[in-house]
């Protein structure tokens, strides 16, 4: 892309363009970080208020029946399962990510210590979510495992072996942006005998995923990024059906019983997903959910998310190539892959000497421009491995190649202006 007319042409012919006028976006904005937390989709005012005024408000407890609230876990959790490759039935939405990953990772330890008592390792990323390995250290603390955390994905075929007990991956780094390949990866830890859990947190709606074609064992994500849920909105888990019956539920909830309006003092646990619901479900929430989700499933007719991907990718090339055309001599670098099977949706700078510790300022600075990224902070010991990150998310459903085009000018007069020096954006926030 060289000239900004050119961006307004690909606009002009892209086939998923009708697609942004399912979202409220504010004027003047470029919102860059869907990745984090999704957009609101028109349709959620309304939806919500309909639940609060007449599905609670009027028909009060009834609705558990009438709207069948009872039942939205499963509702929300068939439309999820089209984007990610996941059959009716098999993907239920509960909780949050972090709960939904104690959930499967406990389920898979229970599995590993039946089958194969000897298998004492999980393996994960150094750079996987915090949360990941936070509640990965819980559970081996409790199981008498061991967390091994690897530092580049070379290494990961190497813990492929007798002692691996889960190999627990997020399918798309949040810092970088990197892609694993879910299917060859999952075959390999299958073929060591070992079993796999996928978070999806920034895949689902972002690039395709298939579940039952790389036969994984146990999936989780998150509904407040690409799935334009709304803040906090429910997580969703998802378990291959050969596991189906036999895997178990840590917190075992009266909404994850097979006959919860029985009232009896002992658990048995739902056939199937369900019984990964624990308590009562997140009605108001799960319905912006289904807003959200539907915005996606919008996209079926025009080719669904392999259309959508061949977009975000032409958007992500388009920005990766511009940042270091227009902005490389300002100090500008990509971090995230440049082989498109290996990046997600969202494209990582970083900033060269004497620059590196600047990010935080300069994704400021393009905030207050109207340009919304984020900044996530790198290893201040190694910060030539573990850079400063300046994250940019492309959401196909919204963005175009104009403001690619334009998103890039304002890094560029930051940079040349030298305005991120200045003190209002060097003051840090709780969140970044
Ligand atoms: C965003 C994200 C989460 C979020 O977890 P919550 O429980 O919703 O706070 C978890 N894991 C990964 C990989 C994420 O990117």
């Amino acid at each position: 892309m060289k000239t900004r007319n050119e961006a307004l042409a690909r606009d002009a012919s892209d086939p998923l363009r009708g697609l942004k006028a399912q979202f409220e976006l504010p004027a003047g904005v470029i919102y860059l970080d869907g990745n984090s937390l999704g957009v609101l989709p028109k349709a959620t005012a309304a939806r919500v208020q309909d639940v609060i005024a007449r599905e609670w408000g009027q028909d009060l407890i009834k609705s558990w029946n009438t709207a069948d609230w009872m039942h939205l876990p499963e509702r929300v959790g068939d439309k999820i399962a089209r984007l990610v490759g996941a059959a009716p039935g098999e993907l239920i939405v509960a909780d949050s990510t972090s709960l939904n990953l104690y959930k499967v990772l406990a389920a898979a330890i229970r599995i590993a210590q039946a089958d194969a008592p000897e298998r004492k390792l999980i393996v994960s990323e150094r750079s996987n979510f915090p949360t990941d390995l936070y509640i990965a250290e819980s559970l081996c603390a409790q199981h008498g495992l061991t967390l091994k955390l690897v530092d580049s994905v070379d290494e990961i075929p190497s813990t492929l072996n007798a002692d691996l007990a889960v190999l627990m991956l997020t399918e798309v780094n949040y810092r970088t942006g990197y892609r694993h390949d879910m299917a060859a990866l999952t075959a390999a830890a299958q073929a060591a005998g070992a079993l796999t859990i996928w978070d999806l947190a920034h895949s689902a709606g972002a690039v395709p995923v298939d579940l039952n074609g790389a036969k994984a064992d146990f999936a989780i994500g998150c509904g407040y990024k690409y799935l334009n849920g709304g803040p906090g909105a429910p997580a969703f888990v998802w378990v291959h059906p050969r596991h189906t019956d036999r895997f178990w539920q840590p917190l075992s909830g009266w909404m994850g019983h097979a006959a919860p309006f029985q009232f009896t003092p002992g658990y048995q646990p739902a056939p199937g997903v369900r019984r990964y619901v624990c308590g009562t479900p997140s009605v108001i929430a799960s319905s912006a959910l289904e807003c959200g989700v539907d915005t996606l499933l919008a996209a079926e007719p025009l080719g669904g998310m392999a259309a959508l991907r061949e977009k975000s990718l032409a958007l992500t090339e388009a920005f990766a190539a511009l940042a270091e055309q227009r902005c490389g001599e300002l100090g500008v670098y990509v971090v995230s892959p440049r082989e498109a099977a290996r990046r997600g949706s969202q494209v990582c700078l970083a900033l060269h000497a004497p620059l590196e510790q600047a990010g935080y300022a300069v994704v400021q600075a393009l905030i207050a421009r109207g340009v919304i990224g984020d900044f996530r902070a790198g290893d201040p010991a190694r910060l030539a491995e573990v850079p400063h990150i300046l994250r940019f998310g492309f959401t196909p459903l919204y963005i175009g190649f104009a403001e690619v085009w334009d998103a890039v000018e304002h890094l560029r007069q930051v940079l040349a202006s030298g305005e991120w020096q200045e003190a209002r954006f060097n003051e840090k926030s709780a969140v970044t």
